[in-house]
């Protein structure tokens, strides 16, 4: 029976994909079956995982509105965990649901049929509180939010919470927040630390110990349509992903074998 964690912030660029993917390759390269599922129109997920997001027949939107089912619609990515894709037609999405039956647990009844076949699931969010964002807090167990140590940093983060509230009390009670990540850190910024110490002043034990700097691998590794882990393995990128991992895991008390982050 997988866990399913939906990577949720509706500001833009803080870093979910790049968590999301990452987040996938690493859970895999400790031996976890992992899909990631890309609910985001961008498309970021996709290609960041080396998948060609136009070629592809079945997508989270197929899936979405029942044209698909969830088994029929995942490809394999080279870093050794299984996609749902999205494109631009996702983006159609919201208003042809508008609609439909139990729009709120599309995502959640699509993939429960896939809950045998992996360790974890990975939902990467679009930039919004939308319907597409709620689908994936209704499909999830828990919340994991990468945020960015900069001055606005908190001032979403309520609006995030209230939605999540809202989604516990109504769709899914399960909802809960696992993780805060600090991405693109920059631990010499004596604002990236005053941010910081107001997130875990909030956040508490919440907040992750593992921080992502910013990375140029990290940044550059989507180009070559890889997760970090297959771009440069030793990089300081690579390895706080790993960390991030392995941190979750070891949190959730599920053993990881193998090599040391
Ligand atoms: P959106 O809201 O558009 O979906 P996002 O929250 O998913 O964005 P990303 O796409 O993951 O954010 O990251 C935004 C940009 O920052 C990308 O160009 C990405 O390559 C880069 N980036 C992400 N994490 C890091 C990092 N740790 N170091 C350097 N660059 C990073
Ligand atoms: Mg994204």
């Amino acid at each position: 029976m997988s866990k399913i964690f939906a990577i949720a912030n509706q500001k833009g660029g803080v870093g979910k994909t790049s968590v999301a993917v990452n987040l996938s390759a690493s859970m895999a390269h400790y031996g976890k079956r992992v899909l990631l599922v890309d609910l985001d129109p961008q498309g970021n997920a996709t290609t960041g995982s080396g998948i060609d997001k136009s070629a592809v027949e079945n997508t989270v939107y197929e899936m979405l509105l029942g044209e698909s089912t969830a088994a029929d619609a995942r490809v394999r990515a080279e870093g050794n965990y299984d996609v749902i894709a999205a494109n631009r037609n996702l983006a159609g999405a919201e208003i042809e649901m508008i609609d439909i039956e139990r729009r709120e647990f599309r995502l959640k009844d699509a993939l429960d049929a896939l809950r045998d076949d992996y360790d974890f699931m990975v939902i990467d969010s679009p930039p919004a509180l939308n319907m597409l964002t709620v689908n994936g807090f209704t499909a999830a167990d828990s919340v994991i939010i990468p945020m960015q140590c900069e001055y606005y940093a908190l001032e979403g983060l309520s609006d995030l919470v209230g939605t999540l509230r809202k989604v516990k009390a109504n769709l899914n009670s399960r909802i809960e927040i696992e993780a805060l990540v600090r991405t693109m850190f920059d631990p010499r910024s004596t604002l990236t630390q005053q941010v910081s110490d107001e997130i875990k002043k909030h956040y508490g034990d919440k907040v992750f110990d593992t921080v992502i700097p910013r990375n140029i691998r990290i940044a550059e590794a989507p180009s070559f349509g890889k997760p970090v882990l297959l771009h440069d393995p030793q990089s300081k990128g690579a390895l706080s992903h790993l960390a991030f991992a392995r941190e979750l895991l070891d949190r959730q008390g599920v053993p990881v074998k193998g090599a040391a982050a």
